[in-house]
């Protein structure tokens, strides 16, 4: 199936017809093909932007909040189409994205049409100077949404959603590798009755397509989340034009398990920060730390479960672990199992491609667990972004703290135990945007989202997302 760009209300092939083929990595067979959109696609996004901010912008809040939440409702009234669409693109369990991706999806929408409507700005009066300074809260103008292939209508929404909610018009622009669900809410978007031009979606390559929505004069500000060489590039364009930048980038996560926590669900829930979505999550615990008391204990545990998961054919309704996102992704994460067994690292479980009947050219990896005996080894202290996590064990509070910040990312922690004072201890110093205590990826929308180091600057989430998408102007009366 062909998928076009999306421009002012309307489905359209690239101005300079270039393609890109479409793979499906359950069984690497080309299904499709997306445009390579170029300089003139973006140009076109953006005049239909343009034309569509001043009503769009003026529009009241009560009008754009039911668009979002009719937005919303169709999603949910679509789950399953497009719980299938995203499993094709992304080779995710389709029971994944039915549960996770689709729906919190619509969330976003949903939250974000209730969030506008209260996000209340400030005043402040002078007193003793007959003065008073309200702030106001206006919308940019035209911004860019750039996501990656991971979650892909869920962190496509993360960003359209406040972007549109406050006023802004925008250009918008999936992963070539995920295009699908991006190309459908399209669709949904012109039935929910959104205004034509409020949201444009080009498709294509990051330095083709992106790097244009990058580099227009006009688009005032970008929000992006995927790699962090990426990241840095989007950076050092959009610097001399002085865009707004909003940059959540990869990470590489501690999960800290102490002897005191609650084993069984401990145990669970590693199982699932580690593997959910083939590991590629950026908030996956890919550093799994264990105290020395229960690290023979939990290494057999841990094992004898990680053998449990089932990988298989996404749309199985038993898989755990689908397929990766690309054979170029598969060869990547597959060649750090081979750094990490150059510098001494030890496979406890999994380590080689799976062939699945039926499915041999598709892109599956086992569920890998590595022991490692230092800190420093590159498999610890770079983004592997696949079904890969290392474990080693820890003696001190003070030690585990020095080898979790000890790597360049910043994004997220997690914590086990049940010490109160080594929690409120290790949560405060630990360098991260996101710290979890006794769970993984439990989201409260209305929280601060974001990573320090190289995992990013800004913050998503709630009125964060508002503000980001918003230029806030004091005027100050006298009277
Ligand atoms: P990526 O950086 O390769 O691509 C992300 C997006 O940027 C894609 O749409 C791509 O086409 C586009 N792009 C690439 N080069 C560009 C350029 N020069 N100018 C403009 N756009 C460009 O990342 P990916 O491989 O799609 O995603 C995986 C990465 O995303 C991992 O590092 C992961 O940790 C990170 N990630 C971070 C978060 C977070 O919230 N911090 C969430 C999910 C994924």
């Amino acid at each position: 199936m062909n998928i076009q760009n999306y421009i002012n209300g309307n489905f359209q092939d690239p101005v300079l017809d270039n393609w890109i083929d479409n793979y499906n990595p359950s069984n690497g067979e080309v299904y499709g093909q997306l445009p390579n959109s170029t300089k003139e696609d973006v140009d076109n996004a953006y005049s239909a932007a343009r034309s569509a901010f001043p009503d769009w912008s003026q529009t009241t809040l009560e009008a754009r909040s039911r668009i979002l939440l009719k937005i919303s409702e169709l999603l949910e009234a679509k789950l399953q189409d497009f719980a299938e669409a995203e499993s094709k693109d992304n080779g995710k369990p389709v029971s994944l994205a039915k549960t996770i991706d689709i729906p919190r999806a619509a969330s976003n929408f949903r939250f974000f049409a209730n969030a506008i409507t209260q996000f209340a700005s400030e005043s402040h009066e002078s007193v003793g100077q007959n003065a008073i300074n309200y702030t106001l809260r206006q919308p940019i103008g035209v911004v860019g949404c750039i996501s990656p292939w991971n979650l892909p209508l869920y962190l496509f929404s993360w960003k359209i959603a406040p972007a549109i909610a406050a006023g802004n018009c925008v250009v918008a622009k999936p992963s070539e590798v995920t295009p699908m669900t991006a190309f459908l809410l399209g669709q949904v978007c012109t039935e929910a009755g959104l205004p034509k031009g409020v949201l444009n979606i080009v498709h294509g390559l990051g330095t083709t397509t992106g790097q244009a929505i990058v580099e227009h004069p006009d688009i005032k500000a970008i929000s992006f989340t995927g790699g962090t060489t990426t990241g840095a590039r989007i950076a050092k364009v959009a610097a001399p034009m002085f865009k707004k930048l909003s940059l959540e980038l990869g990470g590489k996560n501690p999960n800290i398990i102490f002897a005191d926590c609650d084993y069984d669900e401990m145990l669970a829930t590693t199982v699932r920060s580690s593997f959910a979505n083939q590991g590629q999550i950026c908030l996956c615990g890919s550093r799994i730390f264990v105290e020395t008391f229960i690290y023979e204990k939990f290494k057999n545990d841990f094992v004898q479960s990680v053998k449990q998961l089932k990988v298989g054919h996404p749309s199985e309704p038993e898989t755990n672990i689908g397929a990766l996102v690309s054979k170029q992704h598969l060869e990547k994460v597959k060649a750090y199992i081979d750094i990490a067994k150059q510098e001494n690292g030890t496979v406890l479980c999994g380590g080689n491609i799976v062939k699945i009947n039926g499915y041999e050219n598709g892109y599956y990896l086992e569920p890998t667990v590595i022991e490692v005996s230092s800190d420093d080894c590159r498999v610890n202290q770079e983004e592997i972004f696949g079904p890969v996590v290392t474990i080693m064990p820890f003696k001190t509070e003070h030690e585990v703290l020095q080898m979790a910040n000890k790597v360049k990312y910043g994004l997220s922690a997690t914590l086990w135990t049940n010490n109160l004072k080594r929690t409120m201890h290790l949560s405060n110093m630990l360098e991260a945007g996101i710290v979890w205590v006794n769970t993984w990826l439990m989201r409260d929308l209305r929280t601060p989202f974001g990573g320090v180091k190289d995992s990013g600057v800004g913050r998503e989430g709630g009125f964060e997302a508002l503000r980001f998408f918003t230029e806030a102007k004091n005027v100050c009366i006298k009277y």
